[in-house]
C-alpha cells in the first residue's frame, strides 16, 4: 500500500512567524476535514483558499478540523473557518481553555513567562520587550470553543481510513500526531520536523499553583516512542515529509544530549543564572529568539536535574544553578 492516500492534500500557507510557512492537510471524504488551518493572517486565508480551491473546495465545504495544537500558526483561522463552514473543532482536551479563552489564557501566560524570566535572571527591559513580543502575536488567533476532544486511544476516520490520535505533549503538552498503520503513515505536526529541531518551549502549570510540566523530559520520551512506530514516511507541520524517522530522532535525542552538556559546561566556573548560561551559548538573538532560548535551556537544565547533575537554589527572587 502507498504511503501517501489519494485523499490526503498538503497545502502551504505562509505565516508571519520566524518558523516561516505552515504545513496544512485536507483530507477529502465525508466530512472533508482540514488538519490545521494556518494563523489569522491575510497571506495564510488566501493560500488556504486557493488550495482548497485547486482541489474544487470552498472553505465553506469544510465539515470539520482538527488542530494538532494551540500554537497560532496552526489553529489562529479555527474561530473564522468554523463560522464559516459549520465544521466542527477537535483537538486534546489540554488545549481546550487556551482556545476558548484565549485572552485570559493568554494574560496568565504572559504573567507566567514574565515571573519565570524574572527568576532567570533576565534584566527587566528584555522582559519588557518579550512580552510587547508576545501581546503582538495575539492578533494572529481568536478564540474558538472546541466541539470534541482528540485524545490517546481514539481513532478518527480520515478518507474513509482509520487513524490514531496519539498524544505526544513535548512541543506543547496538547499536540497530537495522527498515525495511519496500514499506510505506516505519520501526521508529525511540530513533533518531529526535519529541518529544525522543535522546541519543547517552557509552559506554565495547567492549575494555578500546581507543578510546572518538564516539557523536555516529555519530549525525548515522546521522541522515543514515535522512533519506536513502523513509519514509512512522517508528513510534520513544517518543512518536507521525513522519510527515516528513527535516523532523525537519533540526532535529536544526540542534539539534546549536546545541548545539556554545553548547560553543564557554561556552569563549570560556578553557578550562574539561566540568562547568563542562555548568553554563554547564544549571545546574540533578538527577544523572541532569546524567549526561545531561554525555554531551552530551562528544559535542559530539568533534565539534568533529574539525573542529579545539576541544583538551584533562590536568592533575592533569582535563581542560581551550579554542578554537583
Ligand atoms: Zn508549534
Amino acid at each position: 500500500m502507498s504511503p501517501l492516500p489519494s485523499y490526503l492534500h498538503p497545502i502551504t500557507a505562509p505565516t508571519p512567524f520566524p518558523v516561516g510557512p505552515v504545513n496544512l492537510y485536507l483530507a477529502e471524504g465525508d466530512p472533508l476535514t482540514l488538519i490545521d488551518t494556518g494563523p489569522r493572517f491575510g497571506p495564510a486565508r488566501e493560500a488556504l483558499r486557493e488550495g482548497l480551491a485547486a482541489l474544487g473546495y470552498r472553505p465553506a465545504d469544510l465539515g470539520r478540523i482538527l488542530l494538532t495544537h494551540i500554537h497560532g500558526d496552526h489553529c489562529g483561522l479555527a474561530a473564522e473557518l468554523a463560522g464559516s463552514s459549520g465544521a466542527e473543532v477537535l483537538t486534546h482536551p489540554a488545549n481546550f481553555p487556551q482556545l476558548a479563552d484565549y485572552a485570559d489564557e493568554r494574560e496568565r501566560r504572559i504573567a507566567f513567562y514574565s515571573a519565570l524570566m524574572q527568576e532567570a535572571g533576565m534584566p527587566p527591559g528584555g522582559i519588557a520587550q518579550i512580552d510587547r513580543v508576545q501581546r503582538g502575536y495575539g492578533r494572529f488567533a481568536e478564540p474558538v470553543r472546541p466541539d470534541g476532544p482528540l485524545e490517546e486511544g481514539m481513532t478518527v476516520r480520515l478518507g474513509g481510513e482509520e487513524w490514531q490520535v496519539l498524544h505526544t505533549p513535548g512541543h506543547t503538552g496538547g499536540l497530537i500526531c495522527l498515525y495511519q498503520p496500514q499506510r505506516r503513515l505519520l501526521l508529525s505536526s511540530d513533533h518531529l520536523l526535519r529541518d529544525i529541531s522543535s522546541n519543547p518551549i517552557v509552559e506554565p502549570p495547567a492549575r494555578e499553583g500546581g507543578e510546572r510540566p518538564h516539557r523536555l523530559l516529555d519530549y525525548l520520551a515522546q521522541l522515543e516512542r514515535i522512533a519506536r512506530l513502523p513509519t514509512e514516511v512522517a508528513l510534520p507541520g513544517h518543512g518536507p515529509p521525513i522519510t527515516d524517522v528513527p535516523g532523525l530522532v537519533a540526532s535529536r535525542l544526540a542534539f539534546h544530549e549536546q545541548r545539556a552538556r554545553q548547560v553543564l559546561e557554561a556552569l563549570r566556573d560556578g553557578p550562574c543564572t539561566i540568562y547568563q548560561i542562555t548568553l554563554a551559548l547564544f549571545p546574540e538573538l533578538d527577544p523572541i529568539n532569546r524567549f526561545l532560548a531561554i525555554s531551552e535551556v530551562i528544559g535542559h537544565l530539568d533534565w539534568l536535574q533529574v539525573q542529579g547533575w545539576v541544583e538551584s537554589q533562590i536568592e533575592e527572587g533569582v535563581r542560581w544553578w551550579r554542578s554537583v
